[in-house]
């Protein structure tokens, strides 16, 4: 059985990342409209009710605004850490609290375990999936890491991680001063540079998919985020790199063994 991930979307008006193993369908962040999750989901020939469980990684608008209202309408399980619980205004009766470092269990030998990240304001985590043997990770929204996320993230076949912004489009763009420091400062999020560099740490011969996800729209491009990013990592890394934007979904990685059976509009299979 194979492990896949699929953005529906990264970026700052919306992040919602599937995650399947098997019959089981995760949802990580729901910062979509249901309508928008609905329309992305579709592209996929899947419904909103297929999907298991939603996993917030933190109360952000672009990565908790749509869980109210999938906990609602859908009935679908939330899982989060208390502090994104009471942010997020979840009935609390209905969700299901994490501690941050304890995995949380799934059918087929599926596990997430979150890792808390640093990023000012929230309780954020990282989601480290594994399902025998194969792992993958999901983090964004990071503005430095610890030695603990990267003992974690090292070796995983597939890694999603935030680029937010160029250095240079940043300092020179049009965002207020205070604005500009609170994107770069250790709470806020990972330049390219950071990203790349973060990423020679813990991509080795394993690690097969990379996908650089959240790019500002004003302070970065897909090209400066590959390059700058590829520039770090390019001795070790001989995988696929590829870059999410705010309108997905555009392609799905499969760690594991079997041949996927469907994939979206353009699939990669990497074994
Ligand atoms: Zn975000
Ligand atoms: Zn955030």
């Amino acid at each position: 059985m194979s492990l896949s991930f699929t953005h529906l979307g990264t970026g700052s008006r919306g992040n919602a990342t599937l995650l399947e193993c098997g019959d089981m369908k995760l949802l990580i962040d729901q910062g979509f409209s249901g309508r928008e999750l609905e329309k992305r989901l579709a592209r996929m020939e899947l419904k909103v009710s297929d999907i298991n469980a939603l996993l917030i990684t933190h109360h952000h608008t672009d990565h908790g605004s749509g869980a109210s209202l999938t906990q609602r309408r859908w009935d679908i399980p939330v899982f989060c850490n208390d502090r994104t619980a009471a942010a997020l205004n979840l009935d609390l009766a209905k969700v299901k609290i994490f501690e941050n470092l304890e995995a949380l269990n799934f059918a087929d030998d599926l596990a997430l375990l979150p890792i808390p990240v640093p990023h000012s304001g929230a309780d954020n985590v990282a989601f480290i999936a594994s399902h025998r043997g194969e792992r993958g990770a999901v983090l964004t929204d990071l503005g430095s890491w610890t030695d603990e996320l990267v003992n974690h993230v090292s070796g995983c076949q597939h890694i999603s991680v935030e680029a937010n912004y160029d250095n240079t489009r940043l300092w020179n763009g049009p965002y207020p001063m205070k604005l500009k420091e609170r994107i770069s400062g250790r709470g806020g999020h990972l330049s390219n540079h950071q990203t790349g560099e973060f990423l020679s740490k813990v991509v080795n011969q394993n690690t097969r998919s990379v996908v650089l996800t959240h790019l500002s729209q004003k302070n970065n491009a897909p090209h400066l985020a590959e390059s700058t990013v590829l520039y770090h990592i390019d001795e070790v890394f001989e995988g696929d790199i590829r870059v999410s934007l705010q309108d997905g979904p555009e392609f799905t990685h499969h760690i594991g063994q079997e041949e996927p059976e469907k994939v979206p509009r353009e699939g990669i299979t990497l074994r």
